[in-house]
């Protein structure tokens, strides 16, 4: 859940929110299941986000609102609730694989029980043999057992060895689906809520080591005039362009995220306010020196251009104030024409002079 709707449900708007969403399923005809009724809350609380607009493009094609499509979309959409169903479905192999491993050892150490009497009798008989023939028995019902014993060791081995590649595999996969959950499906950037541990982590980070960090955000100037222009899918076109850029230009340690519609927000570790300006400006002047098409017509659409904003981390300062001031300093960005970089560093010596 999108935490703007998550917020949103602990405020005074929430009942009124939950009618809304009941109101909605209703008139759209679905089912008000659990899983409806969580689609419908980010519907009506955000619907020009990715599901919201997804939900709009589904329900205006009046194909009938399915359990499916509610699957479908949930899968896509709803990572939370993908990752606890994974880590539902990884719990139930790990708990047969381990049903499987105990049974193959409880069977190994019966047989080793009974290889232990076997020895014991064998060494009993040993004491009274004085016929070749009584021996050569002795010998062979203590190779039969040996062979027995060598059996269900081999099974208990080959049965470790493919639980051991098994959790491998799971372990992999979960890997990816933790991967999957931090990030935002239609731009691969991270996601916000990646993007919320990581600002927690840098700004620690920072702190501890008397490092400098510099936080910015970025946003696509008119988008919203761009997408009612030419439409949701050219304007994920957009957000995809403008992403792929500003993901080439932050490689590790820095970390760029979606941070919410139009917005994308780079964390700069061990970077000051001067270089993180220098680096904002050659992706707002990458960004803006293509001319975009429109892929289903051709049409151009001109060049995209950004906004951004940043802060340089001050001692002691949390990750939600050194937003706050990347934030205005954003805000001083579009209201002084847009297409520019605006460093709160800056706003503040100018402020002081
Ligand atoms: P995509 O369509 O999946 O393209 C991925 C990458 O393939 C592009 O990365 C680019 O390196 C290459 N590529 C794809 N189509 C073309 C093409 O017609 N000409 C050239 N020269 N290269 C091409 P890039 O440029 O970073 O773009 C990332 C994404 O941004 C694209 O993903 C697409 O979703 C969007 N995008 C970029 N430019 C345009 C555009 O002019 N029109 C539209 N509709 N979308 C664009």
């Amino acid at each position: 859940m999108t935490s703007e709707v998550e917020s949103a449900l602990r405020g005074p708007e929430a009942f009124n929110l939950a009618k809304r969403a009941l109101e909605a399923m209703e008139a759209a005809g679905a089912w008000p299941t659990p899983l409806n009724y969580e689609l419908w809350l980010h519907f009506v609380g955000d619907p020009d986000g990715a599901l919201g607009r997804e939900m709009t493009r589904l329900l205006n094609a009046k194909e009938g609102f399915t359990e499916g499509t509610a699957e479908m979309l949930a899968a896509e959409f709803l990572p939370r609730g993908r990752l606890s169903e994974e880590i539902r479905d990884a719990g139930a192999v790990l708990n047969r694989e381990l049903t499987s491993v105990a049974s193959a050892i409880a069977q190994a150490q019966k047989s080793q029980a009974a290889y232990g009497e076997t020895l014991a009798g064998a060494s009993a008989s040993m004491q009274n043999v004085e016929q070749p023939e009584a021996l050569r028995e002795v010998v062979t019902g203590l190779s039969v057992a040996t062979a027995k014993v060598r059996q269900e060791n081999a099974h208990l081995e080959a049965r470790l060895e493919d639980s051991t590649k098994e959790v491998a595999r799971l372990r992999e996969h979960l890997e990816q689906v933790r991967r999957d959950a931090m990030t935002d499906a239609l731009t691969n950037l991270a996601n916000r809520k990646a993007f919320d541990e990581e600002l927690l982590r840098a700004c620690d980070d920072s702190e501890r080591d008397g490092t400098p960090m510099t936080l910015a955000l970025l946003d696509i100037d008119h988008f919203k005039r761009f997408n009612d222009t030419w439409g949701h899918q050219t304007g994920d076109q957009v957000l995809r362009y403008v992403a792929s850029v500003i993901g080439r230009i932050s490689k590790h340690p820095r970390v760029a995220a979606r941070y919410g519609g139009e917005e994308f927000a780079v964390i700069f570790p061990g970077e000051t306010a001067a270089t993180v300006e220098a680096a904002l400006n050659a992706i707002r002047q990458e960004i803006g020196s293509r001319a975009l098409r429109r892929r289903s017509t051709d049409d151009e659409l001109g060049a995209v251009t950004i906004s951004a904003g940043l802060a340089e981390r001050h001692t002691g300062e949390s990750g939600s104030q050194l937003l706050d001031r990347s934030d205005a300093a954003l805000y001083v960005s579009k209201h002084n024409g847009r297409d520019r970089v605006t460093s709160a560093e800056r706003m503040k010596t100018a402020a002081a002079a």
